[in-house]
């Protein structure tokens, strides 16, 4: 065998997640391993369930991470609480009400799709709407923060009108925890979901979750077994909450732990509201570089997320070729579009430590001597000026 060691390029990491990892997260990760039941390893995983309650503004009890991406906490939020034959309402307005779909309808639920246009937020409306002509939906679910199209909803607003019609409510957060505004006890998120790999900015591999008792009595309600033994939280449950009298479920990710505790600690001392403020600062300095190159957003101001920043490519431009110099010439990584709007915006994602000054000025920098080599329509040399001017 000739395989040696792997090691990866460095990359700046401004795509739709993964985030790039601060070496303090890599550096916790590769601390010794010990038992999933050590002692000290409980007492790490009994602080890191209070960082993500702090990361998430919650006191709910039932509050981990999956051992598993965020589609993971995806499926473990609709195998719990969804049964044969209950309504889901899915608000869709982008690539991930698809996938609830799937989820809702593998567990013998019946799904219902409310649809805005990719690039806008959800309309209330609309849920009113359809809660009005499905009095009998006992489930809202939807994304807060659209990462294949930028967009923002409302989330407190949304939960509000499902709980008016007695729908409990599942949020898709992998892309907004950490990056922007949530607050899941004062907004009465019922079940919630993240990703390690996002703002939250760990490496890949774990989901955080986080139940209130609405969720759980309707989970304890069931009259059918959780169809995934895996993801049952009331068989997990015995190892994340079991206090001194933990048992086995399964081998937790130790190492993948610390790093998620540790980047917890390192949002904890940043502050979450500095986080969310930190990101929206670094957006607006892309957004000046970008604009002064005349380039344009696909999401209308008030719903655009700062941590995934969509943008339509110009006339003309093919954009594989611009991400595939962004990568082979700079060590850029940005995202493609998806469904129908492949082809038609970069997705250009600030997320946890990759929402920094030298990211932005370098990626403008970049973008900006590629696209005039091309000969693009945009007003070259001024990006990073602009973006100096909105830092300064
Ligand atoms: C990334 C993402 C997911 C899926 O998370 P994975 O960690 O890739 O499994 C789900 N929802 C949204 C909104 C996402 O951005």
């Amino acid at each position: 065998m000739s395989i040696q060691s792997f090691h990866p390029p460095v990359r700046t990491l401004l795509g739709p997640g993964p985030a790039e990892v601060h070496p303090r997260v890599l550096a916790a990760m590769s601390k010794p391993t010990i038992g999933h039941l050590d002692p000290a390893f409980v007492q790490m995983m009994d602080e890191l369930k209070s960082l993500l309650q702090y990361a998430l503004m919650t006191k709910n009890n039932m509050t981990m991470a999956v051992s598993a991406p965020g589609s993971a906490g995806m499926e473990a939020c609709f195998t719990n609480l969804i049964e044969p034959g209950t309504k889901v309402i899915i608000c869709e307005n982008g690539v991930f009400a698809g996938r609830m779909r799937e989820n809702v309808e593998r567990v013998g639920g019946v799904a219902i799709l409310i649809k805005d246009e990719w690039g806008k937020p959800i309309d209330p409306n609309k849920l009113k709407d359809a809660l009005k002509v499905h009095p009998d939906t006992q489930v809202v679910a939807f994304v807060h923060a659209e990462t294949s199209t930028g967009a923002l909803s409302d989330a407190k607003t949304l939960v509000e009108i499902a709980h008016e019609f007695g729908a409990l409510t599942i949020v898709d957060a992998v892309t907004s925890a950490g990056g922007c505004e949530l607050r899941v006890d004062e907004w009465n998120i019922d079940a919630i979901y993240s990703g390690s790999q996002k703002c939250l900015s760990s490496a890949a591999g774990l989901s955080p979750l986080s139940m209130n008792p609405a969720a759980i009595e309707r989970i304890s309600n069931r009259k059918h077994k959780v169809p995934s033994w895996f993801l049952d939280v009331g068989l997990v449950t015995a190892y994340w909450h079991g206090g001194k009298r933990r048992s086995y479920h399964h081998t937790a990710p130790i190492n993948n732990l610390y790093g998620l505790h540790e980047a917890l600690v390192m949002l904890h001392q940043e502050g979450l509201e500095n986080s969310w403020d930190r990101h929206r600062y670094h957006h607006l300095a892309l957004r000046a570089g970008l604009e002064a190159m005349g380039l344009k957003f696909l999401v209308k101001e008030p719903y655009r997320l700062p941590q995934l920043n969509a943008v339509l490519v110009p006339e003309q431009v093919d954009e594989a070729i611009v991400r595939q110099r962004l990568l082979n010439e700079y060590n850029i990584e940005i995202g493609a579009g998806l469904g129908d709007l492949s082809g038609k915006i970069w997705r250009i994602g600030l997320m946890g430590y990759s929402s920094n000054e030298k990211n932005v000025l370098f990626f403008l920098t970049a973008l900006d001597e590629i696209l005039a080599s091309m000969k693009a329509p945009i007003f070259k040399g001024m990006a990073v000026d602009a973006a100096a001017r909105a830092y300064a």
